[in-house]
């Protein structure tokens, strides 16, 4: 696979990285401000959190601690479905912990109106969502979400984490992925 190819396979940027290191650092602010005095505890969604969750902790000059959760909405391609299985659960118990899960994208907000059902069981002191994009077009549930990134149109993209086939995460940028690679 060469440069060349990657690049042919995007039809534009949408959000660069230096914007959303900048978002990143804004919402820490407002996230050191918020949980002052709290235990908070990060969730990320594996995979496509994980650059967010890396860049997004680090942001914080606070203490917190991180877990990870992998779920797979069943789906095809570019779309979710809804029916989400747990892959790999958490390893903390989250009794008396403040929690705040990390997403890449809001779509349908299917998948994580699903996870917010799954930890209102769980004993949390609060459980709140920051999602570094949403696209408000393409919501069949409504997703109660503290912290939003960037609000995008509905289109499928990829990058900072996100992938299409699992290829792109590595793209620095989040970028509209050609149609021509999906359809
Ligand atoms: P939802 O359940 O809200 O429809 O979407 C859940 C998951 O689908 C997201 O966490 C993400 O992994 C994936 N997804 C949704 N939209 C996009 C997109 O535009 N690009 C990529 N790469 N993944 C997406
Ligand atoms: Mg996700
Ligand atoms: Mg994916």
């Amino acid at each position: 696979m060469r440069a060349e190819e990657v690049q042919s396979d995007i039809t534009r940027v949408l959000v660069t990285e230096e914007q959303i290191q900048a978002k990143l650092d804004e919402i820490a602010a407002q996230v050191t401000a918020d949980y002052d005095g709290k235990e908070l505890l990060l969730v990320g969604v594996l995979k496509g959190a994980v650059m967010v969750m890396a860049d997004f902790a680090r942001a914080l000059p606070t203490h917190m601690t991180m877990d990870w959760m992998a779920v797979s909405s069943y789906g095809t391609g570019t779309r979710s479905s809804g029916v989400v299985q747990i892959r790999k659960d958490l390893d903390t118990d989250l009794h008396g912990k403040h929690v705040l899960i990390v997403e890449d994208i809001i779509d349908s907000g299917l998948t994580l109106s699903w996870l917010l059902t799954n930890f209102a069981s769980r004993g949390a002191a609060s459980v709140e969502v920051f999602a570094l994009f949403r696209k408000p077009d393409a919501a069949k549930v409504e997703v109660d979400c503290r912290y939003i990134g960037f609000d995008i149109p509905n289109e499928f993209v990829v990058g900072y984490g996100l992938d299409y086939a699992e290829k792109y995460r590595n793209l620095r940028d989040v970028a509209i992925l050609a149609p021509h690679v999906y359809s």
